[in-house]
C-alpha cells in the first residue's frame, strides 16, 4: 500500500468555504472576544447538541481544568485510569488529588460500583470520562454525587453528537468537556467546550475563561484565558454542513470492520444499551499484549499505523505511579484503534482486515 494510513486523518472542508468565514473576519476586522463568528458557532451548537448552556473555547483541556479550579476546591477527585493523559494531568494541575476507580472490562467506562467506597471526607467531584463515546452509567453516579452532595465532571471529548436514553450525552452532569481537536469528530483546528447544567454554573465558567472579567473594568474572581477565537470558529462553521455526513461514512467503515473481521484474537467494545453512538473509534482488545505488538508490527510494515488508545493506564503515569487498577491496567496494555475517517477506501480496509484475520 503506497500511502501511509493513519489511526484518523484530519477532516478538511472545501477550502471555499472557509474562506467565506475569514472574509467575514476581514470585512469587521475582529479576530477574537465574542465575535460574531463565536456567537453563531455557540448558537449552532447549542441546537446540534441540544443543550443549554454551551461555552466554546481554545482547546478540550482548559474546561476540564476550569471545572475543576471552580469547583473541586483542590479536593480529592474521583476518576477513571482509562483515558487520554490530559484527565488526569488537569487534576493535579490544579493541585487536586487524583483517586483512581478501576474501570468496567466490558464498556471501560468508571466502574460505578466500585466509587462509593473510595468516597472521603476530602472528597469534592468526580471527574469521569465517556471513553470512545460510550457513556458512563451516568444515571448511577448522578445519584452516588447527589447523596455525598458531589460535583459531577464528564471529560466528554469523544461524546460529539452521541445521545444516551434520548437525551444528548453532553446533558449530564454539571459540567460536561468536548474537545474540537483537529483528531476529533467535529474539530476547529484546536478547540473545545464546555456545557454546563445551569445558568449559574454557565456564569461560574464563562468569566474564569476570560481572565474573570465581568465587564471590561470589573472583575468576578480569579480566571485564565481560554477563549476560541473567530479563525477557529470559522473552521467549526465551515464544518458543520459536514457533520452528518461525517458520522455517515464513519459509521459504514465501523460496519465493514464489524462484519469482515473475525474476532478470533481479539474482541470490539460493548456500547451501553439505550446508546445512540458517534462512531468516534474503534478499539479492539488482543487477547494479550504479545498478540497485539505482533499485529501491531505487521500493519506497520504494510505502511498502516493505528494507535495504542489509551495507554499506559493513568495511576501508572510517572506523576502518579499507583497500583490500584488492575482492569484498566490490563485493557491498556492490549488495547489498539484501528483507522477510522472519512475517505478511507475499501481497498484499504480490505488490506487491514486481511492482515488482522490472517
Ligand atoms: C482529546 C482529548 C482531550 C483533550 O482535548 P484537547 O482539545 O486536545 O485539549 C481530553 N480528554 C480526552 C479523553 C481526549 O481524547
Amino acid at each position: 500500500m503506497k500511502n501511509r494510513i493513519n489511526v484518523t486523518k484530519c477532516f478538511f472542508p472545501p477550502l471555499e468555504e472557509y474562506t467565506k468565514f475569514t472574509e467575514i473576519i476581514w470585512n469587521n476586522q475582529w479576530l477574537t472576544n465574542n465575535g460574531e463568528l463565536f456567537k453563531e458557532l455557540s448558537k449552532k451548537l447549542k441546537e446540534y447538541l441540544e443543550v443549554d448552556y454551551i461555552i466554546p473555547m481554545t482547546n478540550g483541556t482548559l474546561p476540564i481544568n476550569i471545572a475543576l479550579n471552580a469547583f473541586a476546591e483542590e479536593g480529592e477527585v474521583i476518576t477513571t485510569p482509562f483515558s487520554y493523559v490530559a484527565t488526569t494531568a488537569s487534576i493535579v494541575w490544579e493541585k487536586c488529588t487524583p483517586v483512581f476507580v478501576d474501570i468496567s472490562p466490558d464498556y471501560l467506562t468508571i466502574d460505578e460500583s466500585k466509587i462509593e467506597e473510595a468516597i472521603t471526607d476530602k472528597t469534592t467531584a468526580i471527574l469521569a470520562t465517556h471513553v470512545f463515546g460510550n457513556p458512563c452509567e451516568v444515571d448511577k453516579i448522578t445519584e452516588i454525587a447527589e447523596k455525598y452532595n458531589l460535583i459531577v465532571i464528564y471529560d466528554a471529548a469523544h461524546c460529539f453528537g452521541v445521545k444516551y436514553k434520548n437525551n444528548s450525552l453532553l446533558s449530564y452532569g454539571d459540567v460536561s468537556t468536548c474537545s474540537f481537536h483537529a483528531t476529533k469528530l467535529f474539530h476547529t483546528g484546536e478547540g473545545g467546550a464546555a456545557i454546563c447544567k445551569n445558568e449559574k454554573i454557565y456564569h461560574e465558567m464563562f468569566y474564569r475563561h476570560n481572565f474573570g472579567h465581568n465587564g471590561p473594568l470589573d472583575f468576578h474572581g480569579l480566571g485564565i484565558n481560554a477563549k476560541m477565537s473567530e479563525l477557529q470558529s470559522a473552521m467549526g462553521l465551515s464544518l458543520f454542513p459536514y457533520i452528518d455526513h461525517i458520522i455517515n461514512e464513519r459509521k459504514k467503515v465501523c460496519q465493514f470492520y464489524d462484519n469482515k473481521l473475525n474476532f478470533k484474537d481479539y474482541r470490539s467494545i460493548k456500547i451501553r444499551e439505550f446508546t445512540d453512538w458517534n462512531y468516534s473509534y474503534y478499539p479492539i482488545i488482543f487477547s494479550s499484549e504479545k498478540k497485539l505488538l505482533e499485529l501491531e508490527h505487521k500493519l506497520n510494515q504494510n505502511n498502516i499505523y493505528p494507535r495504542r488508545y489509551f495507554y499506559p493506564s493513568l495511576e501508572k503515569l510517572p506523576y502518579i505511579n499507583e497500583n490500584s487498577c488492575q482492569i484498566s491496567e490490563d485493557i491498556s496494555s492490549r488495547i489498539m484503534c484501528l483507522p477510522l475517517y472519512v475517505g478511507l477506501e475499501e481497498e484499504e480496509l480490505n488490506l487491514i482486515v486481511e492482515l488482522l484475520n490472517e
